[in-house]
Parts: C-alpha cells; structure tokens; sequence
C-alpha cells in the first residue's frame, strides 16, 4: 500500500497502521486522526520528565504534536490526543523550531505523538537537520513502511508497548491487531538504531528504549509485556512508567478509575528485576495531574 500520496491540492493518508485512505487537507482530516496534513502542535519547550538519559540536565526539546492515531481512552495528554487542540504551523516553521531548541542546549529534539505528520517531519528535516539526536516518541502502533522513511533521519526511539493482547488494544485504543503490529514496528526500530549507546554524560545518543505504563487492575497485562519483551527483544532497554492517574475518558472504564497501588507496581517492578531486563523504573510519586505538561498550544 502506498503510505502517503497527494491527489490535488490534499493528501491521502494511510501513513499508521488504520490504513484509513483518508483525505487530509491543510487544517483538517477525514481520518480516524481527524488531522490536517500541516503540522499541529500543542508544546514546543525544554522538557526534564523524560528517562535521565533524555531529559539530561538541560531537558529535551519536546515537540508535543495534536492528534494521535491510537487515542487511548486513559491518554494522559487527551486534551491534545484526543480533542485535538494545537496551533497549525508550517514545514519552514517546523524546521526552525529544530534550530531554535537546539540553540537552547537542549540535550536532543523529542518529536511526541508525531506519526501524522511523518512526511512534514522528513521534510523539516531535510531544510535542517540538528546536530543533536532526533527522537521518535509514540505510541509504537507504527506502520512499517512509514517507520522505514525514517531511517537515517532517527537517531532515537522511545515506543510504548501497552498491552500483551489484542483485545485490551481493542477495548482501550480500539487498535487491531496491536501486539503483532506493535511487535514489527518496535523490531524495525531496534533494526534502524542497533544497541544503545551514551556519551560520557550518560546522555542518550542512539538507541530504543520500550516504555510500558502500568495500569491499575493490569498487572497480568504488564507481566505478559514484559515477557514479550524478553522473548522478543531482550537487549532492548525497558522503561516501566507508574504515573497512571484516571484522565480523559478513563472514568468511564470501571478498571481504570483510580491510579495504580504501590502493591500493583512492586509486582510489576519485582518482575522486571526477575526477568534481567535493563532500564528505568520510575518513581510512584510520579503518578499526580502536575506532571503533564501545561499545554500553552504554541
Ligand atoms: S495518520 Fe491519521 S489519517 Fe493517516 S492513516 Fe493514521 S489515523 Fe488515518
């Protein structure tokens, strides 16, 4: 399938794994992302809550993108994933908001949620390509085709793995098919970086590192990702997030109402340790509303 095309003055999309076929116009979309072809972003700042390697002591020049092609129903950020706010900028803007981060001694540019605009992303980066590393943060429910444009242009990728079965992807991001999928795109990424590799600072300078939130009443989810992980991609570092806090749509999912128990972590994190895998683990103090991010929509 062709990923990307423009027919006219529009685009038509199937650049993630929904395949919608969709026209895409300047501002606006018909696809399951809703998104025009332009970029839309919410944040564009200095950011220090990513892994130590990342955020580093001068932060990670966060890009947050509007719209996503997952929307989970417990999204800490729905207020730019799922009801889409953000202001409209151009490619040459995007371009230079790469060179103006870089200039702030940002440690890396941390593109978040940026599968929709893929193609303005390359473009961006061929007017200018910092000289810090570029890092692809998503949800990794990525098409394969589409991840494999990126080679060359990504230095880092940080990709969710969310959920061990199809029928959570289903119930929570209405995503088919989310464990093989996720399992190829996260495997093409390992492909593209190799192993991961730091500065003398510790800093981050290539690499993937596998994210996975724990969610409350899912400790048997959390166990089977990881043992996907082992299975699959064993030298991969592993970061297990505890920040769960009962946002967006969450309140209406009996399971996900409240945030996640220090017992529910302990067995996550004990399982982590037992199974060897090498990574982060984040505080459980992490888990409060004042660690999203503001959005200022600029
Ligand atoms: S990026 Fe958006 S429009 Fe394109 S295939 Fe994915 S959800 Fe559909």
């Amino acid at each position: 399938m062709l990923w990307y095309n423009f027919c006219g003055d529009n685009m038509i999309c199937n650049l993630c794994p929904r395949g919608c076929n969709a026209e895409r116009m300047e501002n606006s979309g018909r696809g399951f992302c809703k998104m025009g072809y332009l970029p839309k972003v919410a944040r564009i700042a200095p950011h220090m809550w990513e892994e130590p390697c990342i955020s580093g002591t001068m932060g990670s020049g966060a890009i947050f993108f509007s719209g996503c092609t997952l929307r989970c129903v417990y999204c800490q950020n729905y207020e730019i994933s799922a009801q889409n706010n953000g202001t409209v900028i151009s490619v040459k803007k995007l371009a230079e908001e790469f060179k103006r981060l870089e200039n702030m001694g940002v440690h890396n540019i941390n593109l978040v949620s940026p599968t929709p605009y893929v193609h303005s992303i390359i473009e961006a980066l061929n007017i200018y390509k910092p000289e810090i590393p570029i890092v692809y943060n998503s949800g990794g429910y990525e098409d394969l085709e589409t991840l494999k444009s990126l080679e060359g242009y990504v230095d880092i990728y940080l990709p969710d793995f969310k959920y061990s079965s199809n029928e959570l992807g289903k119930i929570y991001s209405n995503a088919d098919n989310y464990v093989e999928i996720t399992k190829n795109a996260i495997r093409e990424m390992i492909n593209q970086t190799g192993k991961a590799a730091f500065d003398n600072n510790g800093l981050m300078k290539k690499g993937t590192i596998i994210r996975h939130l724990v969610l409350p009443n899912h400790t048997k989810n959390s166990i089977g990702v990881l043992d996907i992980i082992k299975e699959n991609f064993e030298n991969c570092m592993v970061s297990l997030m505890g920040q769960y806090v009962p946002l967006g749509n969450a309140v209406n999912f009996e399971k996900l109402k409240r945030k996640i128990t220090q017992r529910e972590y302990n067995k996550v994190k004990n399982y982590l340790f037992d199974l060897g895998l090498e990574g982060f683990v984040q505080e459980l103090s992490s888990a409060d509303e004042k660690y999203v991010p503001t959005w200022d929509y600029k």
